[in-house]
């Protein structure tokens, strides 16, 4: 790195993970929030207490656009500013003494604590939440953005008694007064401030105690108690697994999942209190489609791997997602299989092989590096990693360094040097090859994978035999077809090589009852010959809403004389958590000749059109947009939805509102459109359409 370079970096650095102020350390924090959700925002006092290492003139707080209506040292008044993003006390402090500071405060956080359906007419869609990571605790909280500043924070909420309130720790007492309640949460130990949280809306909880005597709590809306069993299959298994496997007890008191509607990603390992995505709750029938278990296994292992042993800074990053990613696919190991595992570490590799060839390989020890590394890459040093020493010493070194490190803050060398010690080898090459390199090795890894996993190799062999051989693929497949192979090859091969199969073999592997091989069938052929047309009909039946929307999409399509009887068979099912094969249901039914009623039309239209409106989740707004502008122009309502959504919290659906909104502005009817509905509109939502309509 040349001299600009660094400099650069450690501007960045300072930015990116807060600054430190080794002087001092702030080691308790009593925290009272009541979040006002009708001007979204907070209002709080805290109270910090904290040592002085060294002396100092200084002290200060990360707070972003706060004001402060009292600030106390020691219950009296002190000199201090209040910059944009940062309150500053100016006092000389002396060494070796005890402080405490109380600050009163109120803000309107831009980000961090998320306001959800306050202002529509539903009232059981009411939410709030937080995202700490990423988006910075300071927003809501004056706290520390620097990760390595661990206090232990006992949180107070006050909020209308009609809510339940979950937060970090053990709910210790509720105090009611009038239409008020006040939850008292309590920490043992200390977390990085990144880790608080806080979560509000209409719950009912399930309580599952552990082999260990831990209580985990598993929230959900009151309408889903159906979905609950599916949602959290396995919860006390991995808990089980991850503890026996780390070797280290679980590091806190209890531990809480609470799916939030409109999350930023699939879920947040917030400490003892994980918040996840409503998207994975989910129906029996959805398991097999999508479901939680890897992502509830991920938040759980990070319970170790990111809040007990924390970071330094994310130079360091793999500590957190290569871990918990490497852990979470070891729980789904013992819950699916070695098979499922090695192809999960096979489908990672391909994706890194693919950005290596894209000459955009990443080191794990790069801070800005994407989250295929981190996660994927990040998991499979892992394996490699502990194929090496052995796992034995793997153990033993993990331990030790949880150990040693608890409720404190770790680098990558940190942990190598646990390594080291535990297994008495030289680490170096590892740690060049794998951690510092942007190369990525798919050959050597593929040869690893498949000395361990004989499906694997199956698969390898019969790839480079279809490369090699004059024989035709067909026959090939067909040689090893019919022996005793696992449901995720059979898949793989139709997937990869259907085009070079014929019709009557694809009809025979059908009659596999394989739920998987059957979507993959589904996926596989587009438009369906009439010698496929009964199998492509009795995927109608299967126990996969993927596979039935592929299926009725397909047979919509190719047989038109049918289109009544398909609706029929399918109306009423709803599907994922996006709706899918309701909405393309409505689709096709508003869509298809003599089937429906005049009245009927007109209500599906409406049902299918609706689904933009913000009283949904995004993910079902998302889908709904797309399928609508496939075929028909966007409602007013839909456009009015659709500026809406360009300005929402998630940035996913944010981008695709904001594509098909550029989109919709190269014709100039839509275009003139969006410049009357732009009169109807204010705030966020008038500027970011005014900002395009004028470019
Ligand atoms: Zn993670």
């Amino acid at each position: 790195m040349n001299f600009i370079n660094s400099l650069l970096a450690m501007l960045f650095s300072g930015f990116i993970f807060g600054q430190s102020q080794p002087s001092v350390d702030f080691y308790k924090a009593a925290i009272h929030v009541i979040p006002v959700p009708s001007t979204k925002g907070i209002n709080g006092k805290v109270t910090y207490w904290f040592n002085v290492l060294d002396k100092t003139d200084s002290v200060f707080l990360d707070a972003k656009n706060m004001d402060f209506s009292s600030v106390l040292l020691n219950g009296k008044k002190v000199r201090h500013s209040n910059a944009k993003d940062k309150i500053v006390l100016y006092k000389k402090l002396k060494a070796d003494k005890a402080y405490k500071l109380t600050l009163d405060y109120s803000v309107i956080p831009k980000q961090a604590v998320y306001f959800l359906g306050w202002e529509d007419s539903l009232a059981d869609n009411n939410q709030i939440w937080t995202q700490g990571q990423g988006k910075y605790t300071s927003h809501w909280l004056p706290s520390f953005d620097d990760m390595n500043e661990k206090v232990e924070f006992d949180l107070k909420l006050t909020f209308n008694k009609e809510y339940e309130v979950i937060a970090n720790g053990k709910l210790k007492d509720t105090f009611l007064k009038g239409s008020l309640k006040t939850w008292f949460f309590d920490m043992k130990r200390p977390m990085s401030s990144y880790l608080l949280a806080f979560a509000i809306g209409n719950y009912d909880s399930e309580k599952v105690i552990n082999k260990n005597g831990i209580p985990i709590e598993l929230y959900y809306y009151p309408m889903d108690s159906l979905k609950v069993e599916p949602t959290y299959r396995y919860t006390s298994e991995i808990f089980d697994f991850l503890s026996e496997e780390i070797g280290i007890d679980y590091p806190w008191q209890n531990y809480k999942q609470i799916p939030v509607r409109d999350f930023l990603y699939a879920g947040m390992e917030n400490t003892g209190a994980t918040i996840f995505s409503d998207g994975y709750v989910i129906d029996s029938m959805a398991f097999v489609d999508k479901n939680y278990v890897n992502v509830n296994a991920h938040e759980m292992a990070h319970q170790w791997f990111g809040n007990l042993v924390t970071e330094k800074d994310s130079n360091h990053h793999w500590l957190h997602e290569g871990f918990a990613s490497y852990y979470a696919l070891l729980a789904e190991k013992k819950l699916f299989g070695n098979d499922y595992f090695y192809w999960r570490l096979y489908e990672s590799a391909k994706r890194l092989q693919q950005l290596n060839n894209q000459g955009k390989g990443e080191a794990l020890t790069d801070p800005k590096a994407s989250s295929l590394t981190f996660y994927e890459k990040g998991a499979l040093a892992l394996h490699i990693l502990r194929t090496k020493v052995g796992d034995k010493f793997f153990k033993k070194g993990m331990m030790t360094y949880l150990e040693k490190y608890q409720f404190a803050n770790v680098t990558i060398s940190d942990f190598i040097s646990e390594m080291e010690l535990a297994s008495e080898l030289d680490l170096n090459d590892f740690v060049q090859s794998w951690l510092n390199d942007t190369e990525f090795p798919f050959e050597k890894v593929k040869l690893l994978l498949a000395s361990s996993s004989k499906d694997l190799q199956t698969y390898f062999s019969l790839q480079s035999e279809l490369m090699s051989s004059n024989s035709g693929n067909e026959e090939i497949i067909s040689q090893i077809w019919s022996s005793n192979l696992s449901h995720r090859l059979r898949e793989n091969i139709i997937l990869d090589y259907h085009e070079s199969l014929s019709e009557s073999f694809l009809r025979d592997a059908f009659d596999t009852k394989d739920l998987k091989t059957r979507q993959a069938l589904s996926i596989a052929t587009d438009r369906i010959p009439s010698e496929m047309k009964k199998q492509f009909e009795s995927l109608l039946e299967d126990k996969s809403y993927i596979t039935i929307e592929n299926a009725l999409y397909r047979l919509w399509i190719s047989f038109p004389e049918d289109r009544i009887a398909y609706l029929e068979k399918t109306n009423g099912i709803i599907g994922l958590p996006n709706k899918n094969v309701r909405m393309l249901w409505l689709l096709l039914a508003v869509l298809t000749r003599d089937y429906l009623s005049d009245v009927q039309r007109t209500n599906y239209k409406e049902e299918l059109f609706g689904y933009t409106s913000e009283i949904n989740s995004f993910e079902v707004r998302q889908n709904a947009f797309s399928l609508i502008s496939e075929v028909y122009p966007l409602s007013d309502q839909n456009l009015k939805d659709l500026v809406n959504a360009s300005v929402h919290h998630s940035w996913q659906f944010r981008n695709f509102a904001r594509n098909l909104i550029e989109r919709l502005l190269r014709d100039d009817k839509q275009k003139q459109r969006l410049i009357e509905i732009s009169k109807e509109l204010k705030g966020k939502e008038l500027r970011y359409i005014q900002s395009k309509l004028q470019v």
